[in-house]
């Protein structure tokens, strides 16, 4: 929680405007069965986005309910988004709520391990979002980067781990900058984070929005 001061929070919750219905039971339905959702605000940088790079085919990779999906799909014009999800239960839930969303025709869900999904996958991919295992992370992006367009974005969610990722290895992190992150995951953060920053090949930064969303471009 504490990426940034509680004030700063309150007042950015506060912005937050009325969602449609669909949008507020997928929000209700995350509360109450703890899915890990994207932050309000980190969905609405992804629409943003997708508004501004107008990409003719997004992949993203963990749909959970589709509320991700559904805020890139929204602000797709021309584009489609290619999602892809291995808990049976999820996708069902996911194609529910696009349906009634009225994007189910922009969205294909794929079932399955994206280990394997994105391989067998031929994009080409003009913006990525990676937010499904994040010990993963790498091996989507190795997998994935050769799909990538010349001018393709890539956004990365959950980079900051509630603040934990700032904490050095062998600290006691506290509940409320995410102590139940475990160190493995801490460090595979971390290690994307500096990686992606100095890389040849990725333009990258790493930004305080929700729980920390790394956003790059091919340079
Ligand atoms: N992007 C969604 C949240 C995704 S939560 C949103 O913000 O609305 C992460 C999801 O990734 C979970 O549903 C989990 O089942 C899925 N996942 C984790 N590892 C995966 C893998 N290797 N292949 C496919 N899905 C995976
Ligand atoms: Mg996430």
């Amino acid at each position: 929680m504490p990426i940034l001061s509680d004030e700063v929070q309150r007042y950015l919750h506060g912005l937050r405007p009325q969602r449609s219905e669909v949008m507020r039971e997928m929000e209700a339905l995350a509360e109450r069965d703890r899915i890990p959702i994207v932050h309000w605000e980190t969905g609405r940088f992804l629409a943003v986005l997708a508004r501004a790079v107008d990409p003719v085919m997004v992949l993203e990779v963990g749909t959970a309910i589709g509320y991700s999906t559904l805020h890139i799909a929204e602000a797709l014009g021309r584009g489609r988004i290619v999602t892809i999800e291995r808990d049976p239960e999820r996708v069902e839930q996911a194609r529910g709520f696009l349906e009634a969303a009225g994007v189910a025709d922009k969205v294909e869900i794929v079932h399955g391990n994206a280990l394997e999904a994105i391989g067998d996958m031929s994009g080409p991919f003009d913006f990525i979002f990676l937010d499904a295992s994040k010990d993963e992370y790498r091996r989507y992006l190795e997998l994935a980067e050769p799909k990538a367009t010349e001018r393709a974005v890539l956004v990365i969610d959950n980079v900051l781990m509630s603040g934990s990722v700032a904490f050095p290895d062998d600290a006691e992190v506290p509940d409320e900058f995410g102590g139940w992150w475990g160190l493995e995951q801490r460090r595979a953060a971390r290690a994307l984070n500096s990686e992606l920053i100095d890389s040849e090949r990725w333009l990258g930064s790493v930004l305080p929005i929700g729980d920390g969303v790394a956003f790059a471009v091919k340079r």
